[in-house]
């Protein structure tokens, strides 16, 4: 087999499939290659005529077909199947190939790989890709880590089959080494996580309290997603809320049992936001209420349980309502991308890797699921200011938030009076408000630290570290 494919994709499951065929459209000649290899004969029997297969049948056949360096992408079910997939190619590898793992890694997992396979000369990069199946297909955003080397090798490649945002500049770029780019696409699941548990919120609430049908409900996301809201989600949101189940004439959303599912990217951003001390309450309220939801067992013994009653409005009042939770749900929205981007720099900080917030932006403006109009000005602010300690401190979204603050109190105080489950609205507004008081109870922690364990305290008026001979000492 001469070596002609400019890129290898191996695991042709939904999205190794749609990926080779993007790579295919694009003009690249793409080798193929599947553990079984029916996979990768239909495959190249249906989209063929799209552009240039080479199918393989065996790894050998895989590596063979490529050219050197050799570039090629691991696609298979992310865990012990991608060391697998290594172990069986690395030994036909040579110094200067390039191992792409497009799966959803952990970056720890990512860091590792790329050390072991950098002692054989091997690069390694772990390329987070957002967009789903129809991303891998028509253009998704994608998140290269790995040496700059391997990106010269690689990177022109990404941006061709990468979206394009709206100035038609590829949602691509080199993030930085080792597992910089799995741990921006973890970010950017557990920011998405966040995203849809406040949209879901907002849905609560126009039901509940604004007594609104989902009919009425996707309307008003479509009005939204005409202004500062505009993004995938949102428009998203409104086609689910329309639709309506064929069997029963019910609107789809009640015939949908109400136990939202996890796959694990929104829970591994909130325990490395642990281990890092980043504060991502708006993300881990996300992931909390999924596990809620959940719990069908403990939800039915709670069923009983006293709460509010109360009427919804209707009329204008519902209308002023609706437009409130628009408020809230910007500025809630603002607060978990001001978190995420912040626990992007403390692991970048952490583990050296350099990564440009403005950059990481402007990559998911388009192809990913969090893509958002708002990205643009996320890229401004920290094109403007590199250094920016936080969204927040920037004075574009400082002045937003401040405009929205009143509504958005009105509507989290609507939902308690309510009885209506805000985790992330009022976690985001609870954070909002921690980063602007002046004092924050956290003395009163270190006194009773102090007490019962001697940890000492810092004080305001002097330099040094405090402790105080209580009474109760023991
Ligand atoms: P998947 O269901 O996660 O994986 C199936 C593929 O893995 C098949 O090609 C299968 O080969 C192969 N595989 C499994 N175990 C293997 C082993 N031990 N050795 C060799 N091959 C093995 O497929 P997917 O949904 O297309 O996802 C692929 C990767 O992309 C995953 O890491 C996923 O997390 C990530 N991802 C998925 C999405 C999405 O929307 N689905 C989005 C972004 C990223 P056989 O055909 O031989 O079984």
């Amino acid at each position: 087999m001469s070596s002609t494919a400019q890129i290898g994709v191996t695991g042709l499951a939904v999205m190794g499939s749609n990926l080779a065929r993007n790579f295919a459209r694009n003009g690249f000649t793409v080798a193929v290659h599947n553990r079984t290899a029916a996979k990768t004969r239909a495959l190249v029997e249906e989209f063929g005529h799209e552009g240039d297969f080479v199918a393989a049948e065996s790894a050998k056949e895989f590596v063979d077909a490529l050219e050197r360096p050799r570039r090629l992408i691991v696609m298979v079910k992310a865990g012990e199947p991608t060391d697998a997939v290594i172990r069986e190619f690395a030994p036909l590898l040579e110094p200067g190939d390039v191992v792409i793992d497009g799966g959803n890694a952990h970056f720890e997992d990512t860091r590792r790989r790329e050390r072991e396979l950098r002692e054989r000369g091997i690069h390694f990069v772990g390329v987070g890709i957002s967009g789903g199946e129809e991303g891998a297909l028509l253009g998704p955003s994608i998140m290269p880590g790995g040496s700059p080397e391997s990106y010269d090798a690689l990177g022109p490649m990404l941006e061709r089959i990468a979206a394009k945002a709206a100035d038609g500049t590829p949602c691509t770029s080199h993030v930085g080494p080792d597992g910089a780019g799995h741990f921006v696409k973890m970010v950017h699941n557990g920011i998405e996580y966040a995203d849809m548990q406040l949209i879901a919120e907002a849905y609560h609430l126009l039901r509940k309290v604004a007594g609104y049908s989902p009919a009425r409900i996707a309307e008003t996301f479509r009005t939204w997603n005409r202004g500062r809201l505009d993004s995938y989600l949102i428009e998203i949101t409104a086609e689910v809320l329309a639709h309506v189940d064929t069997a029963t004439g019910k609107p789809f959303v009640d015939v949908v049992a109400d136990a939202a599912e996890q796959k694990g990217t929104g829970r591994w951003t909130v325990q490395t936001a642990m281990d890092l001390g980043v504060p991502v309450s708006g993300i881990a309220e996300a992931v909390f209420a999924r596990a809620v939801s959940g719990h069908a067992g403990l939800r039915a013994a709670s069923r009983g349980l006293a709460g509010p009653s109360a009427q919804p409005l209707a009329g204008e009042a519902a209308d002023a309502f609706a437009a409130k939770v628009e408020q809230a749900l910007y500025a809630s929205k603002i607060v978990s991308y001001t978190q995420g981007f912040h626990q992007i720099r403390a692991g970048s900080e952490e583990y050296g890797w350099g990564i440009d917030l403005g950059a990481v932006a402007s990559l998911w403006r388009g192809g990913c699921i969090i893509r958002a109009a708002f990205l643009d000005r996320i890229r401004a602010a920290y094109d403007a200011r590199p250094d920016l300690p936080g969204l927040l401190a920037d004075a574009g979204f400082a002045q937003e938030i401040g405009a929205a603050q009143d509504d958005w109190r009105a509507v989290v105080a609507a939902a308690v009076a309510g009885g209506i489950p805000v985790p992330a609205f009022a976690a985001s507004l609870s954070y909002y408000d921690a980063l602007r008081a002046e004092r924050l109870p956290a003395a009163l922690t270190q006194g009773q630290r102090d007490f019962f364990g001697a940890h000492t305290y810092r004080r305001t008026d002097r330099e040094g570290s405090f402790h105080t001979l209580w009474s109760g000492d023991r």
